[in-house]
């Protein structure tokens, strides 16, 4: 597949800032040339524009060569910039599962492209064939979302496979909900697939929503079209630091990850017994979608006992649905107790 082919002209064509730190990247001693402040404040130089060191780390975790991997301001940025990058606004389109998350359709909408959503059936699972219907000789991006978000499950990897296979634009798979499930991601697939882009996040799994660092994993084509396309210090150097930090305390967040998913197991078990509950659905995230016989009732009536969750009975399929977010046990303990007062 050639994806200079897939990129947007202006882009190809595009000459990207030249920073201080692209045009000098060895160890010199006294730097007087990017007109930062001298006195030390652990901040005072701009941080690395490519993320060297943290890349190096998220390579051995993740099994994938660090020329494979962008960073970015949260997975959002990365979403943002596969518009900027390939989508012609006003011209080209891109493809959706529905239901899903919400910022494909922000983005798209942002961007001046548009998106045509294709529903899942009412298992919240992919049908293959329906996606590829939808895509015309202007679609560049099928986005897919697996764990998907709202729904929580993860989808048929076959189904996903012919997907990528079949169509000649790129295809990405927003696996934020990943570390959760019990599928391998598909890194895995690199190799294989040029159209392939992975999305993932520091946002779920690993704490580090605050912070706001994603990451996207593709062929090194599209890396450096990534590259040339980000503000030039999209990654500063705090988030750089605390995420250095936290990949050292792996072992403790894979323990904190399997606390939520025995947790998620207890929640899907304890809901499934309150009689305002129809039905959960199977969930490979650190959600569940749960169906109410009145969601709205629930809703208020937890708000009334100060908890939160989140109404998706608006969505596709998600009629009298909340979204309830596995927390902690006390947490969790809390939202029963609640709704064994409804
Ligand atoms: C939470 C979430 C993200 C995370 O986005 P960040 O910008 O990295 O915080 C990405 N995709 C999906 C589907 C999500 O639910």
């Amino acid at each position: 597949m050639e994806i200079e082919k897939l990129v947007r002209p202006n882009i190809l064509a595009l000459k990207p800032y030249s920073s201080a730190r692209d045009e000098y990247t060895g160890s010199a001693s006294t730097l007087l040339d990017a007109n930062e402040n001298p006195f030390p404040t652990e901040v005072n130089r701009y941080p690395d524009p490519y993320q060297r060191k943290l890349k190096g780390a998220i390579s051995k975790l993740k099994q994938v060569e660090a020329t494979n991997i962008f960073l970015g301001n949260g997975s959002d940025e990365a979403i943002d910039l596969l518009f900027r990058t390939f989508c012609r606004p006003g011209l080209d389109n891109v493809v959706s599962i529905d239901p899903t998350y919400g910022m494909y359709e922000v983005s798209a909408g942002i961007n001046d492209v548009a998106i045509k959503k294709v529903p899942l059936t009412k298992n919240f699972e992919l049908n293959a064939d329906l996606l590829l219907k939808a895509i015309d000789e202007n679609t560049k991006l099928i986005f897919i979302c697996s764990p998907n978000n709202p729904s929580g499950n993860l989808l048929y990897n076959n189904e996903i496979e012919k997907v990528i296979e079949e169509f000649k634009g790129l295809v990405v798979i927003d696996e934020a909900y990943i570390d959760f499930a019990k599928s391998p991601s598909f890194t895995n697939r690199l190799d294989k697939f040029e159209n392939l882009v992975i999305l993932q996040t520091f946002s779920k799994a690993w704490g580090m929503a605050g912070v706001r660092l994603g990451m996207a994993f593709a062929n090194e084509k599209i890396i450096k079209l990534f590259n040339k396309v980000k503000p030039p210090y999209n990654i500063n150097e705090l988030t750089q630091k605390f995420a250095l930090q936290q990949l050292e305390n792996m072992d403790a967040i894979q323990t904190l990850t399997n606390v939520l998913i025995e947790e998620r197991e207890r929640l899907d078990a304890a809901l499934n017994k309150f009689a305002v509950v129809i039905k959960t659905y199977p969930s490979d995230s650190n959600f569940i979608l749960t169906k109410f016989k009145d969601s709205e009732q629930v809703y208020r009536s937890l708000v009334e006992q100060q908890i939160i969750v989140r109404d998706r009975s608006k969505v596709l399929y998600g009629d009298n649905c909340l979204r309830i977010t596995v927390g902690t046990p006390d947490e969790n303990n809390q939202l029963l107790k609640a709704l064994s007062q409804i």
